[in-house]
């Protein structure tokens, strides 16, 4: 309206390599079937909303003061339900939280990357790893995955040996593919990394939840270095809440204390969590209904002509889309019919959320459609 040109960012003096970037971010779109972003389908149920409510009432008669900034009582009882459904004790020592397993990795990279570090993961993956790097000025090595995705123990050991990085990201499932990592090749891999020096492996477990197999957080046990993040993002179901931790050595807990902000965590949060974590049952009842509609999904979407890629999280990538339009014209066909799914820009392929059985459904009948318009 002035007549002048719109500041932006890059008027600024941004740090240099922030210039041209653009911020992560899945459009949160207003249509009917949204399964673009892993959440879960399913709200709370309205027993802990109730619960929720009451302790968030008792922490609020305390706001005046700061919260518990070891956040004692949440990380005993995360340390909790991680021994009781892994078997692994886990002591409270063990475990740290942070506002969604986003803040724990970030916390994680402040204190083992930074400037003049490096970071490595295998790609594609959760885009974040490499966006957290970058914004603790950790630089970023990308190294591939194979054909079917899957993370390949000598491709790995290669990378690591050729960029020495001081971090190693893993995620599985892996993020946007589904695939899982065997225990084996995460094992390689760390023995690698340590090989050259001591390295920080961090296996991000965030939909270990929804595997077939188990969780790897019993390798943490005499391996230091080794580190698993969660999240109550996901199978919890509560997204919203903005609760992630890890389970590593206590002096692994002690050295991410040492960057992050004090009173990080809310006594909103602090209450939130606890009160969730009263009702892990109930809410956790849904995943085995999501793991039936991945399985549906998988299935489905090959009978419609689709390559899919085997899937042990909440999500399921799909393709391939090899026209001219790629997967991008695919993507908005289907936004067309309603249905918002993601394009993490992995060529041909689009990645979708399992939602409730209507939601797949419409999804389905919406692939179907766009299957012959595609053709
Ligand atoms: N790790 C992976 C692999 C993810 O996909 C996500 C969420 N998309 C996260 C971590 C972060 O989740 P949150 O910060 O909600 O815990």
């Amino acid at each position: 309206p002035t007549g002048r040109a719109r500041l932006t960012v890059d008027d600024l003096p941004v740090r240099p390599e922030l210039r041209g970037k653009s911020p992560y971010g899945a459009p949160q779109l207003d249509v009917p079937v949204r399964l673009n972003t892993n959440e879960n389908p399913y709200p709370l149920p309205e027993e802990l909303v109730g619960r929720i409510a009451e302790r968030v009432t008792e922490a609020a008669r305390g706001l005046n003061r700061y919260p518990d900034r070891d956040a004692l009582e949440l990380r005993a009882a995360l340390a909790r339900y991680l021994t009781a459904t892994t078997g692994h004790p886990v002591a409270t020592e063990s475990v740290w939280a942070a506002n969604g397993s986003n803040e724990v990795l970030q916390q994680l990279l402040q204190a083992f990357g930074g400037p003049g570090r490096t970071a490595l993961g295998f790609e594609p993956s959760y885009s974040m790893h490499g966006l957290i790097a970058r914004g603790t000025g950790t630089s970023w090595v990308a190294a591939g995955r194979g054909a079917d995705f899957e993370l390949d123990a000598g491709t790995a050991r290669r990378a690591i040996a050729e960029h020495r990085p001081d971090v190693v990201f893993v995620c599985t499932p892996n993020n946007p593919t589904g695939t899982a990592v065997p225990a084996e090749t995460v094992l390689a891999v760390h023995d690698a990394a340590q090989q050259v020096r001591p390295t920080l492996v961090v296996v991000d477990e965030a939909y270990v939840e929804f595997s077939h197999g188990t969780s790897l957080l019993p390798l943490i046990e005499g391996r230091p270095n080794l580190v698993v993040s969660r999240t109550m993002s996901k199978a919890f179901g509560a997204a919203g809440l903005r609760l992630g931790y890890l389970a590593a050595h206590p002096a692994v807990v002690e050295a991410v204390q040492l960057v992050r902000l004090p009173y990080h965590l809310s006594a909103v949060t602090q209450a939130t969590a606890l009160a969730a974590l009263e009702h892990t049952d109930t809410l956790l009842r849904y995943v085995d209904r999501l793991r039936a509609e991945r399985d549906r999904l998988v299935v489905e979407l090959r009978a419609a002509g689709c390559e899919v890629t085997d899937s042990d999280a909440n999500f399921v990538q799909f393709g391939n889309f090899d026209g001219p339009g790629g997967a991008a014209e695919v993507w908005r066909l289907l936004l067309d019919h309603g249905v918002l799914v993601r394009d993490n820009g992995v060529p041909g392929r689009l990645r979708v959320t399992a939602g409730t059985p209507e939601e797949n459904d419409a999804f389905l009948d919406a692939v179907r459609a766009v299957m012959k318009e595609y053709d």
